[in-house]
This record gives C-alpha cells, sequence and structure tokens, in this order.
C-alpha cells in the first residue's frame, strides 16, 4: 500500500553507494524510517540526494513486517532548496538541527502529530528568515523556545507555567516579589513555599518567571533571559530523555 505525505526530513544516512536511509517527519503519519532507493543517482524519483531539512511531498510503502518503509517518490516543495542549508548562520542551522533531534527522541514512528509537524515547519520557516535577515541570535534563540514548549504540549509533557505547579497557586508566581523555581520532576514552576519538597528544582529570574508564564513577553525578552530560560529547557530535556541531546552544547556556548 503507498501512503502520500507532507514531509520534512530529520535524518540522513548513507546506505550505499546509491542509497540513502532516511527518517522524516510527516504531517499525517508521523516519524517514519525509509530507504530511499538510487536517491544518489543523478536521475531518481527523489529530486536528487535527500538532506535534513528537505520539505516536499513523499510517497512511501509500509511493509507489512519488516519496521523499515520504502520510499517510492520525494518531490522538494522548493524545487531542490531545502531549510538550513547553506550554513550561513550556524547557530540557526545548529537551533534547526536541535529541534530536529528533539522531534527523533521525543516522538515514536507511525505517531502522528500534525500540530507538532506545523510548529516544527513555522520554526524552520522563522529560523531561516532571520538567518537572512539578521545575525543576532535572540530572535532565533525566542522561536526554539516557542518550539519546545509547542513540542512538550504536544507529546502530552505540556509543562505547568502559570501557577505552581505543586500547590496550584497564582498569585505567588505571577508576584514579582516572591522566588520562583523551575522543577523537572514537578513539571513545571514552583513557588517559594513548594520549593522544599523538589531537590532538583532551579532557581529563575523575575524576568525569566514572568516570560515563562506569559508567552507574550517571552517573544520580547533579551538574551540574557532567553538564555536563562534555554538553560532550564535543555535540563529539563536532558532529565526527561535520561540523557542530555547532542545538539545542546552547540545551543548555550553563544
Ligand atoms: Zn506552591
Amino acid at each position: 500500500m503507498l501512503t502520500k505525505d507532507e514531509a520534512i526530513c530529520i535524518r540522513a544516512l548513507d546506505y550505499s553507494e546509491t542509497s540513502q536511509i532516511v527518517t522524516f517527519f510527516t504531517r499525517a503519519t508521523g516519524k517514519i524510517s525509509a530507504i530511499a532507493k538510487g536517491s544518489k543517482r543523478p536521475r531518481s524519483a527523489f529530486d536528487g540526494t535527500i538532506e535534513v531539512f528537505s520539505h516536499g511531498k513523499i510517497v512511501f510503502s509500509v511493509p507489512t513486517k519488516e519496521k523499515l518503509a520504502t520510499l517510492t517518490e520525494f518531490e522538494s516543495a522548493y524545487g531542490g532548496s531545502s531549510f538550513g542549508r547553506p550554513a550561513d548562520d550556524l547557530f540557526a542551522l545548529n537551533c534547526s538541527f536541535f529541534a530536529a533531534e528533539l522531534i527523533n527522541l521525543l516522538t515514536n514512528e507511525y505517531d502522528p502529530h500534525p500540530g507538532l509537524f506545523d510548529s516544527f515547519l513555522q520554526f524552520l520557516q522563522g529560523a531561516n528568515e532571520h538567518r537572512a535577515s539578521s545575525t543576532e541570535h535572540r530572535d532565533t534563540l525566542s522561536l526554539l523556545i516557542l518550539f519546545q514548549l509547542a513540542l512538550l504540549k504536544e507529546i502530552g509533557l505540556q509543562p505547568i507555567l502559570n501557577a505552581c505547579a505543586n500547590c496550584n497557586t497564582q498569585y505567588a508566581i505571577r508576584n514579582t516579589q516572591y522566588e520562583t523555581y523551575f522543577s523537572s520532576s514537578a513539571n513545571g514552576l514552583i513557588c517559594r513555599d513548594c520549593q522544599d519538597s523538589f531537590p532538583d528544582k532551579i532557581r529563575l529570574t523575575k524576568t525569566a518567571a514572568n516570560a515563562l508564564s506569559d508567552l507574550k513577553l517571552l517573544a520580547e525578552s533579551g538574551k540574557n533571559t532567553l538564555n536563562e530560560i534555554e538553560t532550564v529547557l535543555i535540563h529539563h530535556f536532558t532529565e526527561l530523555l535520561g540523557h542530555r541531546p547532542k545538539m545542546a552544547k552547540y545551543i548555550l556556548k553563544t
């Protein structure tokens, strides 16, 4: 049976001199891994070699017993170009690889998340636009943070950011005279009264806590606040996965 879908490549490995093993995040089917036979030949059904962040329409057949699907068609949405290349802004490229890594690690094959697909596409388009217009990392970082929060929501792990995740007190988070913390084990913000019960907590600055509890503020936050929030998110993903994502080290060193 052949399946058609809209897809973004999140991983591409050489399989032989002419073939690749590719992982796509598709809109209607979720993550799939497929063999693309002959994709590296000059004339193939795939618009040339498939690269990470290639976006377009794919056709694939799902075998009944084996895990690997067979890619039969790939038609690029942009006539062969793709997001994230050429690498004239390494930070935007690294953020894009990080987003792809998180999708690969946190979604299962054949488990569709159309909302997450749209968020991922929006993130790649945004990172690409900022890359073309400015060398400012701030815009890219705020897009990455919004994408990571959308990812957590889509996979059913939305952190509680509008109240204390433990006692549900709202004023304690909003009122700037109180200390606010983030706890991975509590999955959200923690108030001063509850923080003793959460040894894994990280204390937040007022601006970071406010930006996390109000995403409109997040979009306007300065680079230091965004770096602080990204540090917390990377810590959180590390806790969720049981290991630090490989791309994390390229996001915070700048
Ligand atoms: Zn509390």
